[in-house]
């Protein structure tokens, strides 16, 4: 069995839903048809830089109240047009985006560029179709190539379970042009380069770095919240953070929890190398997951920084198994 499918089944959903054609409206509910989520009310865009803005989540985790806005989607306005980076979790989040972006400028949207293909990051895309029927939406291959093996389906599901059919409305609308990472996009008076470091958060991360304003969007590859590893690597995020913190840039500007200096980076790499060294070497004296938990939560920087995060009691259990496997993984 796929990871994809055990995580499918532990949240009691059908395997049958993967194969499903996205082309089609997607409904969660036959009898919804026809209706439409309410309006997601307005949350101001904060200004990080010059052409670097974010506007905040409105949870750490997705529920009816806060109509699964819990991740923060991003824009650049350049001297061309708008870019944005990550939509949201469906076509309501995406309106409201629209509608902080036409607070800030009069330039349309020209290309949107999602991270990773984690619902919260992708299912607005719709609202951004129905306003700009030729805008180009990006992302890596491995992205899209999720999203058609049934991750699309998947993540409309888990969104509408998760806030009580508040999405109801969108419709899935993929990607439609790749980036690998490497590229530098030139935009009028705007640079942004395009970076991608292997797998991190999933195989298929972008960075969006704004060269003119010294700011990175990072996708999840770091957070201030402890939320999903199952789709990750620890060494991959540990070399991948690295590389980032030596870009030595002045915005780091994560898609959940505040923006921040390099010092987001430096505490996300100690949380991912915290967790896999002493998983290491729990696992080589023989420990079982629940003998190392309360060991590896003892550790000072999980005692001290990690355990403030969101999501810390919930899924600090779930990191340690999924480090193990990765500990195994390696040993072969
Ligand atoms: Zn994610």
């Amino acid at each position: 069995m796929k990871r994809r499918d055990l995580l499918k089944s532990a949240l009691g959903l059908s395997a049958s839903l993967v194969g499903m054609s996205a082309i089609n409206p997607l409904y969660a509910n036959d009898d919804l048809e026809g209706f439409r989520g309410p309006e997601v009310p307005d949350v101001n865009a904060i200004k990080v830089s010059d052409r670097s803005y974010t506007i905040p989540a409105l949870g750490s985790v997705p529920t009816p109240d806060n109509f699964g806005m819990f991740s923060n989607p991003g824009f650049i306005v350049t001297s061309e047009g708008v870019v944005v980076v990550d939509t949201g979790s469906s076509v309501q989040i995406g309106e409201m985006v629209l509608r902080q972006i036409k607070k800030v400028t009069n330039k349309p949207v020209i290309k949107v560029i999602n991270t990773h293909f984690h619902g919260d990051h992708w299912l607005g895309n719709h609202a951004f179709v129905a306003a700009y029927p030729n805008v180009d939406i990006y992302s890596h291959q491995l992205c899209i190539d999720n999203l058609k093996a049934g991750g699309d389906q998947f993540w409309f599901d888990f969104m509408q379970t998760n806030t009580n059919n508040k999405i109801t409305g969108t419709v899935v609308s993929l990607p439609n042009k790749t980036l690998k990472g490497g590229e530098a996009i030139k935009l009028g008076d705007t640079t942004l380069k395009i970076h991608h470091f292997g797998k991190m958060h999933t195989d298929s991360d972008l960075a969006v770095q704004v060269v003119e304003d010294s700011s990175l969007y990072t996708g999840d590859m770091v957070m201030r919240r402890v939320a999903n590893m199952e789709d990750g690597s620890y060494l991959g995020t540990i070399n991948g953070l690295q590389k980032m913190i030596d870009m030595k840039l002045n915005h780091y500007i994560p898609m959940h929890g505040a923006h921040d200096s390099v010092k987001l980076l430096e505490e996300g790499k100690e949380f991912m190398e915290t967790i896999y060294n002493q998983t290491a070497k729990y696992y080589d004296e023989g420990l079982s997951d629940f003998e190392m938990k309360p060991k590896i939560m003892a550790e000072p920087f999980m005692k001290n920084v990690a355990s403030q995060w969101p999501g810390y009691e919930s899924a600090i259990g779930k990191f340690i198994v999924v480090a193990i496997a990765e500990v195994e993984n390696n040993l072969f």
